[in-house]
């Protein structure tokens, strides 16, 4: 399983199928990608069952469409390898888009509560009730903006996870997360790189800061990146890394 997302100037689709195939030997059942789509900022999003050379067989139209984006590779364990059970998944206003690796343990709760607020469900994981609960504090208080409902999301949440996400609203925009799951963020120069692990940025840049325990980061060209503790939102100085692969 593998997460892999970039902002920069380069084709985000080349970016991310390139460097999911990199991430191909943690093993995997479905791959899936999103694209911000540029003028309309409306998401382009490919999933399927299988391989990353399925994934590129349904999804060749995307070839140079973006400059930011975000793929996985999923190892199912909350519903069967499937279609619709792949990553990204969206929220239920089709504004945020999110990629996880890890269980979510406390989903079926948290899926009750939202179901009762009204939200529904296209699958079987614990990963789209997360993406939801993100929406949720969205609409609930229009203060709170994006990163912020991720870092409250987060906050109710337990298991382990890796995360990446994507609001329509937010273009250029990715917001990240760790806990118990790796997630590396490759510094490029006006580009940002983020892998499960430094392959698939490796042959762009050298400068890389692994994303510690609890930690999440707001990345984008404009404010570069800025990590918090998830718990209290304490910032936290990046501590960056030289590569040597
Ligand atoms: N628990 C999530 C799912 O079953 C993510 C699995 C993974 O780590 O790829 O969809």
């Amino acid at each position: 399983c593998g997460i892999v997302g970039y902002t920069g100037f380069q084709d985000a689709y080349e970016v991310v199928i390139n460097g999911l195939r990199r991430l191909e030997y943690r093993g995997y059942d479905s791959a899936g990608i999103v694209l911000d789509g540029k003028e309309d900022h409306l998401f382009q999003v490919a999933k399927t069952k299988g391989k990353v050379d399925d994934l590129v067989a349904i999804s060749g139209n995307l070839v140079g469409k973006a400059n930011v984006g975000m793929g996985h590779t999923r190892w199912a364990t909350h519903g069967v390898p499937s279609d619709r059970n792949s990553h990204p998944h969206l929220s239920n206003n089709g504004k945020i888009a999110l990629v996880h690796n890890g269980i979510i343990e406390n989903y079926d709760t948290i899926k009750i509560m939202l179901t009762e607020k009204g939200f529904t469900f296209q699958s079987e994981t614990d990963t789209e009730i997360l993406v939801n609960l993100i929406q949720y504090f969205m609409d609930t208080n229009p203060e709170t903006d994006f990163p912020e409902a991720v870092r409250f999301a987060l906050n109710e949440v337990y298991g382990a996870y890796a995360i990446t996400v994507m609001h329509d609203d937010y273009p250029g925009l990715l917001v990240v997360a760790r806990l118990g799951s790796p997630l590396a963020i490759g510094l490029g120069n006006k580009e940002f790189f983020i892998a499960s692990d430094a392959s698939p940025f490796v042959e762009f840049t050298k400068e890389a800061v692994y994303l510690e325990e609890g930690h999440m980061a707001t990345i984008s060209l404009e404010n570069g990146v800025d990590i918090r503790n998830i718990q209290d939102n304490l910032k936290i100085v990046p501590a960056v890394q030289e590569l040597k692969m």
